[in-house]
């Protein structure tokens, strides 16, 4: 693991605001990890605030959710944060109707509720891994083994976000009974939150809890890696090829956590998320409520004036974030960040040959040989790649940052990934 600058002084004092709801949203077919949903819309009908909108029947999937009011007037190819491009529904809204209505649901019916039903509504909400991941959080709720640990991840340990740190400071209770519920319908006792030490305040506001034993962890990247999170609090190692669920863990983001906690008790869908935007480009930069297919200009103007003009704008975090080609993309439900970068800071180092000095192999946390993978991916070995543990890869970006040749090797290794499971 690494130190590094943390960078997050731009927003972690800042109470999180409501960003304006856009007149328009882009709301993209594919916002998770696996099929890609059809729409269930058509052009010109009207829909309401949290209404379906786009859904598959597979097993690895979740559904998509009008996340304004409005009447959708397009379906069709539009930037996408990850994938460049993709098919998005678009809705244009009207402020007088989009006031959330959701409803506080009644506490006994929810005392009551089975893990399945809890599944049920997860998956109904929409609800996908908030920490980046973005894997639908009803399959993390349907384990293959009995669970006894339930690990929630508030280490958020990229540089410049704080939106999990003031979620966690804002929403404390909302976030406790949303643990508490999960817990209780997994019939899993024992409870930890991994926080990191520069987030006083989180850590305080859960320590009150005798149901949670608060884990504080060095602010070291990647801390909140789920293999790492596990070694640090538990102590145990998962192996190449394994799980959480095979040592009978859960790992949950604080984000995701919250978003079941306002599925279950008020009826309310994934259509909006908490996002951190700064960056030295910006005289404001803020924690936002933001509704989901919003376009990052709406945010980076409601956020102005800019002190410069950005050079590089990243969705996500500075090391595993995405650069963006295009302000038009919008937020998806895997965007925790956006930072504008000012040149200095966006500037790409010449790449030079490898001096075979092994620093990212000394930095990879999962045990990689980064340097290897990217010569046997520079001549399309796809199968060595593969031998090399190419797939174990959590794309956190340290061997780029410590390699003194700047070599871009995570680009490398993530083509391998992708080439090893066609
Ligand atoms: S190979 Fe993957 S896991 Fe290892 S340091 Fe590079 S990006 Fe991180
Ligand atoms: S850190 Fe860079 S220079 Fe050193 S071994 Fe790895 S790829 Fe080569």
């Amino acid at each position: 693991m690494v130190r590094l600058a943390e960078n997050k002084h731009f927003t972690e004092d800042v109470e999180s605001v409501k960003a304006p709801i856009p007149a328009r949203v882009y709301l993209p077919l594919i916002q998770h990890l696996g099929k890609i949903c059809n729409p269930i819309v058509k052009i010109g009908d009207v829909v309401t605030l949290g209404q379906k909108i786009a859904e598959i029947d597979a097993h690895v999937s979740s559904p998509i959710h009008a996340s304004i009011a409005g009447k959708v007037v397009a379906i069709q190819d539009w930037p996408h944060p990850v994938l460049g491009r993709a098919k998005a529904i678009v809705i244009e809204g009207d402020t007088e109707i989009n006031l959330p209505s959701f409803q506080l649901k009644n506490h006994q019916e929810i005392d009551l509720l089975s893990l399945e039903q809890l599944r049920k509504i997860v998956f109904a909400a929409g609800i996908v891994g908030l920490g980046g991941a973005s894997f639908p959080t009803h399959i993390k709720l349907n384990p293959p083994q009995p669970l006894n640990i339930l690990i929630i991840n508030g280490a958020e340990c990229e540089p410049y976000l704080t939106a999990d740190a003031r979620l966690m400071v804002e929403k404390t209770d909302q976030i406790a009974q949303g643990i508490l519920l999960v817990a209780r319908c997994l019939g899993v006792k024992d409870i930890y939150i991994g926080i990191e030490d520069n987030k006083p305040l989180a850590i305080e506001a859960f320590k009150k809890f005798p149901e949670f034993k608060v884990k504080v962890l060095k602010s070291d990247y990647p801390q909140g890696g789920e293999k790492q999170l596990i070694q640090n609090i538990l102590g145990k190692e998962i192996g190449r090829g394994k799980l959480p669920f095979d040592l009978g863990v859960l790992v949950q983001n604080v984000a995701t956590i919250y978003a079941i906690y306002e599925a279950v008790y008020r009826s309310k869908p994934l259509i909006e998320r908490l996002v951190t935007v700064t960056g030295s480009c910006l005289e404001h930069p803020k924690n936002l409520w933001v509704r989901l297919g919003t376009p990052i200009k709406n945010l980076i103007e409601f956020c102005a004036p800019l002190k410069e003009a950005p050079a590089k704008i990243i969705i996500g975090g500075p090391m595993m974030g995405i650069a963006q080609y295009t302000d038009e993309v919008p937020i998806i439900k895997s965007s925790g960040g956006l930072l504008l970068f000012n040149k200095k800071e966006a500037q790409l180092l010449e790449e030079d040959p490898c001096i075979r000095c092994a620093a990212c192999v000394r930095g990879c946390p999962v045990g990689l040989m980064p340097c290897q993978i990217n010569l046997a991916a520079e001549k399309s070995l796809w199968n060595l790649t593969k031998d090399y543990g190419a797939s174990d890869c959590i794309e956190c970006g340290i061997c780029n940052y410590v390699c003194p040749s700047n070599r871009r090797l995570l680009q490398t290794i993530k083509q391998a990934k992708l080439e090893g499971v066609k």
